[in-house]
């Protein structure tokens, strides 16, 4: 038969209950029994001291008539045996006996209470004294005075001490029935206790079963509710780690959505701390990783972000802040609060936006500025020619020469513009083909030649015959004919064009053309690939430049896969170099 749960712990108690009593009952029993028999002993000792001192008064301690009334009022006194024994061994008086029957009692010389008293002063022993059957504790004490010496024993029957100690077994006894039952009661009432909060958990589970529908055990039929428990317990602890993991992945899936997200995210706190801020957030503001924990104003120089930051509001707002620079930066921010207190800010940088807004107002600025000259020109001419001067024919001569280059230069900016147009707009298709580079860098040369010859240059041509690039081979031509006329038209008369070619990693090659020019000054390395922009304005209109060509080159080496870029060349001069693929 299988115990429930709280039939165990119920016989759990009482075993311990009923252990622990017992061990105490035997212990008592024993401890009060020997304590019955020294008093007794005891008693009987002293029995015999009374005895001594009263014999001592006697004058002839030898004669049973003198002794043996003495010890019968001892003995009804005390309500114990006494016997009075010489020296001899002979009985003299027995509080038990008559005098004939105390002269015919056998001698007492090889007992041992008559040899423990002589010998050591004190003898003890339990045994049937003549003429009687039952068993006696006796006591034994020496005396000796002038009249001679003898023996006072005092004795009490072992029957009576053996009721004393079976009196305090029965009471013992009942005190253990007692405490039996009052355990049965504690057990009881303890094991219910125990079970009672046992009981809650269990209907506290079964509740939350109801609750998620789940396959809790059936706690009220299993035989043993410990087990249904802890298969309860099992479960809900599965549960919980099974929580625990998805909410890791859902974690998990959060920060990476988060990292990859192309706004800048941050989470303020209620005071403005930076609780969370993605990578993108990071890079935007310019921030170190260990501005997590402190406060905007401690991190970034941003007033408009922390004046956003700090609005009391309960919806959410968005505008579009700057920074102010260098680099001039503009954000659009949307400062949402959050229940628990704090704000999230998401943030999108304008600043390529407004930059590219910027350029694309400059260049119509630039366009009518670059048109506005030369159609001036021509319709000042023009005029001068209605207006009379066509007769003068050598003047109508300058005048019409005047007005065919400023036509040219409106169609070469046209052109350009045009070009720039069309592959800004994509519509250039750049098919790709192994293309040889000599081959393309003579057919540009060749194209160039009148005009390197009009400033007595030299082009040279340093590349490898078998070197091939995988590109569109009519780009790669007009990005070498842009390069090469900007060398000869700001090299120094009298020099050498070289272009050459390297390797740029395992896959690409730099082709780059070397001048001995004025070279182009450090920090406008980068701005003359901008269009319409210029180092020196007046010479590259002089030259008949439209600041176009080099943004031309930018954008048709971007189309194949390439960068473009300048470098000093020491001691004077540009080298104007972009990169290619390389054939397979
Ligand atoms: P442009 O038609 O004026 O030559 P580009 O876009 O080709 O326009 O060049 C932009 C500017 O870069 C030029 O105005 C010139 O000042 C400078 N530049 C270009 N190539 C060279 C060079 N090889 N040496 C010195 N300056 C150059």
């Amino acid at each position: 038969m299988r115990l429930s749960f709280r039939g165990r712990l119920f016989s759990l108690f009482l075993s311990l209950f009923l252990v622990v009593g017992l061990l105490a009952g035997l212990v008592l029993e024993r401890t009060l029994s020997d304590r019955i028999e020294s008093a007794v002993a005891d008693q009987l000792w002293s029995l015999t001291g009374v005895g001594r001192a009263m014999l001592a008064q006697l004058p002839d301690i030898d004669d049973p008539f003198v002794v043996d009334p003495v010890v019968d009022s001892l003995a009804r006194e005390s309500g114990y045996v006494v016997l009075v024994v010489n020296g001899q061994g002979r009985l003299i008086g027995d509080s038990r006996l008559i005098l004939p029957q105390i002269k015919e009692a056998p001698s007492f010389s090889d007992e041992l209470e008559f040899k423990d008293a002589l010998a050591r002063g004190r003898g003890a022993s339990q045994r049937a004294l003549w003429p009687f059957e039952e068993r006696l504790i006796l006591s034994a004490r020496p005396f000796v005075d002038g009249a001679g010496q003898g023996i006072v024993i005092a004795a009490s029957p072992r029957r009576q001490v053996e009721a004393l100690q079976s009196d305090l077994r029965m009471r013992l006894l009942a005190i253990g029935l007692l405490s039996f039952v009052l355990s049965a009661i504690f057990a009881a009432l303890g094991s219910h206790l125990i079970t009672g909060r046992l009981r809650k958990v269990v209907s506290r589970l079964k509740a939350h079963g109801e609750d998620h529908e789940e396959e809790l055990p059936d706690l009220n039929r299993t035989p043993d509710d410990l087990e249904g428990l802890t298969a309860s317990v099992d479960l809900l602890l599965a549960q919980a780690n099974d929580l625990v993991d998805s909410l890791a992945g859902e974690r998990d899936r959060f920060g990476a959505v988060l990292q990859a997200m192309d706004a800048g995210v941050m989470v303020l706190d209620h005071q403005g701390g930076i609780e969370l801020m993605n990578r993108r957030a990071r890079k935007m503001l310019k921030l170190p990783k260990s501005a997590l924990g402190g406060t905007i104003e401690e991190h970034a120089n941003f007033p408009a972000l922390e004046a956003l930051a700090d609005v009391n509001s309960t919806e959410s707002l968005t505008e579009e802040i700057e920074r102010m620079g260098p680099p001039l930066q503009t954000f659009l921010v949307s400062a949402a609060p959050v229940a628990a207190g704090g704000k999230v800010l998401v943030l999108r940088d304008l600043t390529p936006v407004r930059r590219v807004e910027r350029m694309r107002r400059d260049f119509v600025a630039n366009v009518s500025h670059e048109l506005r000259t030369p159609v001036a020109i021509i319709l000042a001419q023009s005029e001068t020619l209605l207006d009379g001067a066509l007769d003068d024919q050598e003047m109508a001569q300058k005048f019409l020469s005047s007005m065919h280059r400023q036509a040219e230069r409106v169609t070469s900016l046209i052109n350009d513009l045009l070009d720039l147009a069309r592959i800004e707009a994509g519509q250039r298709e750049l098919e790709r083909e192994d293309v040889s580079i000599v081959a393309a860098a003579r057919r540009a040369a060749d194209g160039l030649a009148s005009k390197a010859k009009k400033r007595d240059l030299r082009l040279e041509i340093d590349v490898p015959a078998e070197q091939t690039a995988f590109v569109n081979a009519s780009a790669l031509e007009q990005v070498l004919v842009n390069l090469l006329e900007n060398a000869i038209k700001y090299t120094n008369e009298g020099t050498a064009i070289v272009l050459k070619a390297q390797p740029d990693g395992k896959k690409r090659l730099r082709l780059e053309v070397w001048d001995e020019g004025p070279g182009i000054p450090a920090e406008l390395q980068n701005r003359v690939f901008e269009r319409f922009y210029r180092v020196d304005k007046g010479r590259s209109r002089d030259l008949g430049g439209t600041g176009l060509g080099l943004a031309i080159v930018k954008h048709l080496v971007g189309q194949m896969g390439g960068r473009v870029g300048v470098d000093a060349r020491e001691p004077n001069g540009a080298i104007f170099w972009f990169t290619v693929r390389r054939s397979q």
